[in-house]
């Protein structure tokens, strides 16, 4: 429905502002509860992060943003709305990483099997190595991790009382003290292996040496070995929530951007629209915003407490943010031959790492962006349409993205050419007559992420930098990371919530769940087994 078609003043429970995976999946639960729900967008379409668009020309798609789905193993609207009997198809291609560094190549499967065997030819001893580690970090991630995404988050003393209780808490603690450089470095394995690794763990915004962030490490390469595309493109997840969401008699209106929260006694009562229609929320308004849109441009000064004020204030922007060339190719690209036979008729990598030396060159090119410099051309390159050949629809033809981490300051108008046409040159590296296949090529720069998406402030794509500060109960702050809010019927539920940013769903999923225990509504699901056995193992007395 446009916002045209809407009446001037209307009325629901609970309004839920903007239209991303967090904001409809929190959308999805509350109808289910049984509550009338409006979610508003800002774009014409809906989705966030969860673009498909026609931006090369005709009949050539692009997963703008997401692209990588790392938890569809976990997520929980995924078997609770039965999306998979309603037709979204997640597919988890055979070839998951690889990596060329130098003379030395590197191929991560699906299976730890398969990955153990690719990796055997650098001999058993590393092949059991990495073994080790793929074992521990899955046990990490299986038995805490993905489980604790989907549950409000703990206090530092609560939760390591309750990791306390096992092996694998005691290690996942002892693993979050650590930083990626330490993590990884403490393993026996070749420097192109853990070139791979440090990159798959860093790549969304971890700065390799810093100590505390640990936890990540483990999540980002397990995950990183089980990634997904949904078929047809990532916005078909969207817009499977959508259906959801209007099935159960919840309304969606796009291109209404939410320019003020309504408070009544200082209890969010409902938003007001860009061209000045009202919503009123007789229970909540959820806002999957960043802190800053929320507290300090959306609610009104005098009802956000002082501590909150200064909080948003505070708030760090991801320390990087992505730039993506999108190309649409007269063919498949192919390795050359002298550049890492290895792969050359392997399945395609789903994700494969160039411009690397080496684990350092990994780590010193990460600091050098987050310094705000572009040392070179490097990072990640899928060729989309091998693995959905929804995305280019011209026989033969086919899409691809190369992504890198990217500082959003940087003189993009001047610099950023060059910088795309390092790219060129290293895909034509790597593989055959690259640049003889381009059709036509599209850049997004960090500024061009927050153009599309006024929140992403600075390109950021988790909504705000992962620092330990900003993580765990921290994220946004103390007060907020449950989706509560100090200003009474005012929730969150974005990627700046605990645990983050990423289509991980658990800030939708777990502001579902507050809003639902405060307006005194029976969550219309039970917990996945995983959550469940968590909650047993480490939280048998119940949780706070
Ligand atoms: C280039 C790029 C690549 C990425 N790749 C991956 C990947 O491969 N895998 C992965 O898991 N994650 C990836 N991400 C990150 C992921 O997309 C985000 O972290 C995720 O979308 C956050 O979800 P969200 O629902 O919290 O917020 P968003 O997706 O940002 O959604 C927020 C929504 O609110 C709307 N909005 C903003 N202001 C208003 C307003 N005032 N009124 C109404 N609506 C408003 C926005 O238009 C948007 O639709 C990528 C992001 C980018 C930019």
């Amino acid at each position: 429905m446009s916002a045209f078609e809407f009446p001037t003043e209307s009325e629901t429970d609970v309004v839920v502002i903007g239209a991303g995976p967090n904001g409809l999946i929190t959308a999805a639960y509350l109808t289910a509860a049984g509550l009338d729900v409006t979610v508003v967008e800002r774009r014409y379409e809906i989705g966030g992060g969860l673009a498909t668009e026609e931006i090369l020309f005709p009949h050539h798609y692009v997963n703008t943003h997401a692209s990588y789905h790392y938890m569809v193993d976990y997520l929980p609207p995924v078997a609770d709305f039965d999306m998979l009997g309603n037709g979204l198809r997640f597919h988890k291609p055979f070839g998951q990483t690889g990596g060329v560094f130098g003379d030395d190549y590197v191929y991560l499967c699906r299976t730890l099997e398969d990955t153990r065997d690719s990796l055997a030819r650098f001999g058993l001893k590393e092949a059991d190595e990495f073994g080790n580690l793929a074992y521990r970090f899955h046990k990490i991630v299986e038995d805490i991790l993905a489980p604790a995404t989907y549950l409000p988050p703990d206090g530092p003393v609560d939760l390591t009382g309750a990791l306390n209780r096992t092996e694998v808490g005691r290690d996942m603690l002892e693993v979050s003290e650590m930083s990626a450089l330490e993590l990884i470095g403490g393993y026996d394995l070749r420097d192109s292996i853990q070139a791979t690794l440090l990159y798959m763990a860093c790549q969304w915004g971890l700065s390799p040496g810093e100590s505390g962030m640990g936890f990540l490490v483990p999540l980002m390469v397990d995950r990183g070995m089980q990634k997904a595309f949904v078929y047809g493109g990532s916005h078909r997840l969207a817009s499977g929530l959508a259906r959801v969401i209007l099935r159960q008699g919840g309304l969606i209106i796009d291109n209404a951007e939410v320019v003020e929260i309504l408070t009544d006694g200082g209890r969010a009562s409902g938003v007001r629209l860009e061209d000045g229609q009202t919503i009123t929320a007789r229970k909540a308004v959820v806002s999957s915003l960043d802190p800053q849109s929320t507290f300090l441009r959306l609610l009104p000064a005098e009802v956000v407490p002082e501590d909150l004020r200064r909080s948003a204030e505070g708030w760090a922007w991801d320390k990087w943010s992505l730039l993506s060339v999108f190309f649409a190719l007269s063919d498949k690209p192919r390795w050359r031959p002298n550049a890492n036979n290895g792969m050359i008729g392997m399945p395609d990598p789903f994700a494969t790492i160039l411009g690397f030396e080496g684990r350092d060159d990994v780590a010193s090119f990460l600091d050098a962006i987050e310094r705000g410099e572009i040392p070179k051309a490097a990072g990640h390159f899928t060729v989309e349409s091998a693995f959905d050949p929804h995305l280019s629809q011209l026989e033969g033809q086919h899409v691809a993205f190369f992504q890198m981490p990217a500082p959003y300051t940087y003189d993009w108008d001047e610099k950023g050419p060059g910088v795309v046409r390092d790219i060129v040159t290293l895909l034509d590296a790597n593989y055959e007559g690259f640049s003889d296949l381009i059709l036509q090529t599209v850049v997004e720069t960090p500024r061009t992420i927050e153009q599309r998406l006024p929140n992403m402030v600075r390109g950021s794509i988790k909504h705000g930098d992962y620092n330990p500060l900003q993580m765990g109960n921290m994220r946004p702050n103390p007060e907020c990371s449950s989706s509560r809010t100090p200003v009474s019927g005012l929730y969150l539920c974005g990627a700046s919530m605990f645990p983050g940013g990423m289509v991980i769903g658990g800030p939708g999923y777990v502001a579902a769940q507050i809003v639902c225990e405060d307006t005194r509504t029976k969550f219309p699901f039970e917990y996945p087994g995983h959550v469940q056995r968590y909650l047993e193992t480490y939280f048998p007395e119940g949780k706070d």
